[in-house]
């Protein structure tokens, strides 16, 4: 198995050093893990600063890579905070830098951060859902550099109440966008470990990524410490078959190896 979303101390909200995370991947026996530490520029809630020096990071992940090579496939991600102020910035960053695999994530929606529920003050959990949305097609339509879209439905976690609208025309438009252009998401099962009810996305929108026409789909855990990874991935796997997906996706330099589910 593999888990292609884990955060180390390269990101500012984990304290896990990557050595602890590897050692417990190999416990676990995963075949592979992706670091995807957090990049999130003019993030709103000012004092937490999710940038760090990528060439330290190349430096460790290549030292980490020869120390483990008997034991573990790790590979070198990054989890990109989108905003649409910021595709220019990050074009300019991502132009020449290779990773094998990165995930464009919204934690952010009018400039306004998620988590400390300010973007959903003063308007109804409709309105939210969908300027968040409206905001997150912007951005597929005009930033590329990425191979999956993080936690589609991430602001279901944040809202305080639940919608009874499902977003699927929207959400269709997204896809419509990402599936041609060999674009994944991700199914990102620190939902469950929040209390939601599924992983994010929720189980209606799988299915809706699927009848698209959606094939690319990675499995992350998104630690933040050791003791979290590939929660729930077992559980995981046999919902999606059920969801029709035939394939979990790898990377290998921002190229997917699709590995049969039946066989995981
Ligand atoms: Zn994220
Ligand atoms: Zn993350």
């Amino acid at each position: 198995m593999f888990d292609y979303h884990v955060h180390s101390d390269f990101s500012a909200d984990s304290t896990t050093p990557m050595e602890k995370t590897i050692e417990k991947a190999i416990e676990l026996g995963l075949e592979e893990v992706c670091f995807t530490d957090h990049i999130d520029y003019d993030y709103p809630d000012e004092s937490i600063v999710f940038v760090f020096d990528l060439e330290r990071y190349d430096e460790k992940i290549k030292e980490l890579k020869a120390v483990y090579a008997d034991s573990i496939s790790i590979k070198k991600g990054v989890e990109i905070g989108i905003q649409p102020h910021l595709v220019k910035r990050y074009n300019d960053l991502l132009d020449d830098k290779v990773f094998d695999f990165i995930i464009c994530s919204m934690h952010t929606s009018e400039q306004k951060d998620l988590h400390s529920g300010r973007f959903f003050n003063n308007r109804s959990v409709d309105q939210s859902y969908l300027a968040y949305y409206e905001e997150l097609l912007y951005c597929v339509k005009n930033f590329k550099q990425y191979n999956v879209l993080g936690h589609i439905d991430l602001v279901k976690r944040y809202a305080k109440q639940n919608s009874t609208n499902d977003f699927h025309d929207i959400l269709r438009q997204i896809f419509k966008e990402i599936i041609p252009e060999g674009k994944g998401i991700e199914l990102n099962t620190s939902g469950i470990r929040y209390g939601l009810k599924n992983g994010m996305p929720s189980s209606d929108i799988l299915r809706l990524y699927r009848e698209c026409g959606g094939e690319i789909l990675t499995l992350g855990s998104d630690s933040h410490v050791e003791t979290t990874l590939a929660y729930d991935f077992k559980e995981s796997l046999d919902m999606l078959k059920g969801h029709g997906f035939n394939y979990i996706a790898t990377f290998n330099n921002g190229v997917p190896v699709f590995h049969n589910i039946t066989k995981l």
